[in-house]
């Protein structure tokens, strides 16, 4: 996958015009506050997901004005695609090749890519929301039915949620959570199959990796952890399962005004030398941790879409010591990489393929 072109108009603070970037390496570099996360975070807009830094759809719109548009051409199976993303009235739409679609749900599975930013460097160490969310994006862009699947359990979490809230003061809504119940359990166990079965694929990987960073010096393993600590095999065992613990769970449940256990309380365990990462690991334990996960979703993404993802860095650099961003920069190979940076020292650390500074939203080629 390799974006030929990105343009702008009214995005956050980049100012009106277009970036022509080189196939394989773009450094883009420039002071604090100038914008540079906000290309990357254009360019990854295009894979559906929401901003990865947590904003709302109305701040991405530039200050003042209502509506923001977005342009790439990227080459993909082996053609010429383009896609459009606006962004008007809190929400965004997109369209593909021509075609317009009310939403963007669309985009996924169309373009790829995979962002590694500051905010991962917690990943191993603080709660399991992060670890779900970075299970939960990854297996978006590679399967995006699971997109879908995952919008239909937090809708439904949604509703129980907000009938669990209603039941004290409305004491016949009791008997209507039993659906839910069964709604919820249906989908839950999907969405536990499809994560544990990704867990499963991700572990070779990501343990290859580990091994390459530590010198083969240091054990790594992942597995999925459900909340209650029981696997039962297939889908109908979890399903039935997760029924069951559900009803089990609902005085608690009722008491706390929300939904106690399921896959939206599950987690990643991380390992190293067979010892829980998260809280045995040292500084530089967890952040090879995160570094081989994020190297293999990116592995794994191209192996089984065939297609290698966009790999979007964005100041990751700094807060690696300089045999892991080597190492990095290694395992990325041919793959079309977008890195943020302050100083155009470090920039020129990067040579090869092209170099951007980002001035107050203004980007100039830099040679
Ligand atoms: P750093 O090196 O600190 O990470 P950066 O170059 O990555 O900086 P960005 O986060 O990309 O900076 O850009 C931040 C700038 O964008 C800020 O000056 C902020 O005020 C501006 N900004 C954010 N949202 C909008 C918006 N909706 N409209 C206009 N400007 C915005
Ligand atoms: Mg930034």
């Amino acid at each position: 996958m390799i974006v030929s072109r990105l343009s702008f108009l009214h995005y956050r603070n980049l100012r009106e015009g277009e970036f022509l970037p080189d196939p394989r390496m773009n450094v883009i570099f420039g002071q604090n506050a100038q914008g540079k996360t906000n290309l990357l975070e254009a360019l990854w807009l295009f894979t559906g997901g929401r901003s990865f830094r947590g904003s709302r759809d109305s701040e991405l719109i530039a200050f003042g004005q209502d509506a923001a548009r977005l342009q790439i051409d990227f080459f993909s199976e082996e053609r010429d695609q383009s896609a459009v993303l606006t962004i008007q009235n809190k929400k965004r739409s997109a369209a593909i090749n021509g075609v317009q679609y009310g939403g963007v749900m669309e985009l996924v599975g169309k373009f790829r890519a995979v962002i590694f930013s500051p905010e991962h460097l917690s990943l191993v160490k603080d709660g399991p929301a992060l670890r779900r969310s970075f299970l939960d994006g990854a297996l978006c862009q590679l399967r995006p039915v699971y997109a879908k699947l995952l919008f239909q359990y937090n809708r439904v979490l949604q509703q129980r949620n907000a009938l669990l809230k209603d039941i004290p003061r409305h004491a016949e809504l009791l008997d209507t959570l039993e659906i839910w119940d069964e709604k919820l359990a249906q989908r839950g166990a999907r969405l536990i199959m499809e994560r544990s079965k990704y867990v499963c694929l991700l572990s070779e990987p990501a343990r290859r990796v580990y091994e390459g960073i530590s010198g083969a010096r240091e054990q790594f393993s992942i597995c999925y952890r459900t909340v209650s600590g029981e696997e039962p095999q297939t889908e109908e065992q979890w399903r039935q399962y997760l029924f069951d613990l559900l009803g089990r769970s609902r005085r608690e449940d009722l008491s706390a005004g929300f939904t106690t256990v399921g896959p939206h309380r599950d987690d990643l365990e991380i390992r190293v030398d067979e010892r829980q990462a998260r809280s045995f690991g040292s500084q530089g334990q967890q952040r090879s941790c995160v570094l081989a996960l994020k190297l293999a979703e990116a592995e794994l993404l191209q192996t089984l879409s065939g297609e290698a993802p966009v790999i979007l860095l964005d100041d990751v650099m700094s807060e690696l010591d300089s045999g892991r961003q080597d190492f990095l920069l290694h395992q990325l190979g041919e793959k079309q990489v977008f890195l943020t940076c302050c100083d155009p020292e470090t920039a020129a650390r990067y040579s090869g393929g092209g170099r951007f500074e980002m001035e107050q939203g203004r980007l100039t080629v830099r040679q």
